[in-house]
């Protein structure tokens, strides 16, 4: 018998998986089945997020150094730069004034109040993240010893050493080809493996989705639901389209041929809530599906996926309005313009890990004198919410990497 190609399996995977989800979730958490396949559904969810870190590391090390080295030999490094800078920071910003229209349009949370939620917010304590200090913190972890940063599996220090590397070997020219072409070797390799963990990501994300759905807790979905359809609108909107328009206007592709060739990173990230995880399988998707040159999607997607986060971005944004409405704080325009800059840096600054987001919007909070303890309010609803904005934060970075392309030639 022929089976499915991996892209169908793996949407099956993902309907299957919230099938069971939700079939679990009625029998509830207690049932003796419903145990044993939760505890079956971690084991393998784990397994295929595992065996994605695995490969993230030697993936991302050897993809950019070997970008950057093609780049330069072409002498368009500095377009290349400059156009990804350029896109990240106006999708990022698209996204949070989308966010902001919404929230001042909608105003969910009006007519609630914080002292409903006291009690979730007393067992919870603000780790006070103050900009100048979290600016300071970001840029001192961008440079650390390149053996420490590979083997913690720090992506951004890698990412950064990557850079580093590539140029210091296209100055060397022919007296470093031998170290070049490792590393060409090296991305094959490590690309030939990513071949094999996806085999296997039909049951991941299958079983991922399971556990996802049947331990969510509806009662607190209840209560914030205006606020869940206005960030999941919003964030749909964006995703579905404003970036496809800003792909079609620049490179003329169409937004079908683009979910075609996505969706494999695209229904991962849904799944794993991690844009680095997913790292590898997008990287896959640009290159062999969506046609990107290797030399431009390995230096933009990575990069993009530490520190280009649209969904993340509008999620800050919609979340500091909400919980002003809350504390009953009209923001005004200029607080609003704070909340802009700071979600920007925000969404920069969360790693491409589950729940990251929130742990950098405390930051956005305390800029316009918010209490950040009431993040605990969200945090219950947060790895469904998760799902969505990872999705798009892995979005973005391909339609980056297509738009560069494009924008390069
Ligand atoms: N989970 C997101 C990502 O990996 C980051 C976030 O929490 O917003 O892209």
């Amino acid at each position: 018998m022929k089976l499915p190609s991996l892209n169908i399996q793996i949407i099956l995977g993902a309907i299957f998986g919230v099938v069971i989800g939700l079939y679990f979730h009625t029998l509830g958490a207690e049932a003796v089945p419903v145990k044993g396949g939760l505890y079956a559904a971690g084991l393998i969810g784990t397994l295929f997020i595992d065996l994605l870190k695995m490969i993230l590391i030697p993936l991302v090390f050897c993809s950019i150094t070997v970008g950057i080295a093609n780049l330069r030999q072409h002498q368009q490094m500095h377009r290349v730069w400059v156009s990804t800078l350029v896109f990240f920071i106006a999708s990022m910003a698209f996204a949070i004034t989308l966010a902001l229209i919404a929230g001042n349009y909608f105003s969910p949370g009006a007519g609630m109040q914080l002292a409903m939620f006291d009690s979730a917010m007393q067992n919870f304590e603000a780790k006070q993240l103050p900009l100048p200090e979290f600016f300071a913190q970001f840029l001192h972890s961008l440079f650390i010893n390149p053996f420490a940063a590979l083997s913690q599996g720090n992506v951004i220090a890698v990412v950064m050493f990557a850079l580093i590397l590539g140029i210091a070997l296209v100055m060397g020219g022919e007296r470093y080809k031998n170290v070049l072409s490792l590393l060409q070797e090296g991305l094959e390799v490590s690309m030939q493996i990513v071949g094999w963990v996806m085999r296997l990501a039909p049951f991941g994300i299958m079983a991922l989705l399971i556990k996802l759905v049947a331990v969510q807790d509806l009662a607190m979905l209840n209560t914030l639901a205006k606020f869940v359809a206005v960030v999941m609108g919003t964030t749909l909107l964006h995703g579905v389209v404003v970036l496809p328009l800003i792909l079609y206007l620049i490179t003329g592709k169409s937004p079908l041929w683009f979910w075609r060739g996505a969706r494999e990173a695209l229904v991962t990230a849904f799944a794993t809530s991690s844009s680095s995880a997913t790292l590898p399988i997008t990287l896959r998707c640009a290159t062999q599906h969506l046609h990107v040159k290797p030399e431009i999607a390995g230096f933009v997607i990575p990069l993009g996926a530490t520190i280009n986060m649209d969904g993340t971005a509008l999620y800050e944004a919609a979340a500091a309005l909400f919980i002003a409405n809350l504390a009953g704080i009209e923001l005004n325009l200029a607080q609003q313009l704070i909340v802009f800059f700071t979600a920007m840096i925000a969404a920069m600054g969360a790693p491409g890990i589950p729940s990251a987001g929130m742990v950098t919007m405390v930051m956005v909070l305390q800029s316009v004198g918010l209490p950040a303890e009431a993040i605990a309010i969200l945090l219950p609803i947060d790895r469904l919410l998760d799902t969505l904005r990872t999705t798009v934060n892995v979005e973005g970075d391909m339609v980056g990497s297509l738009v560069v392309q494009k924008l390069i030639k």
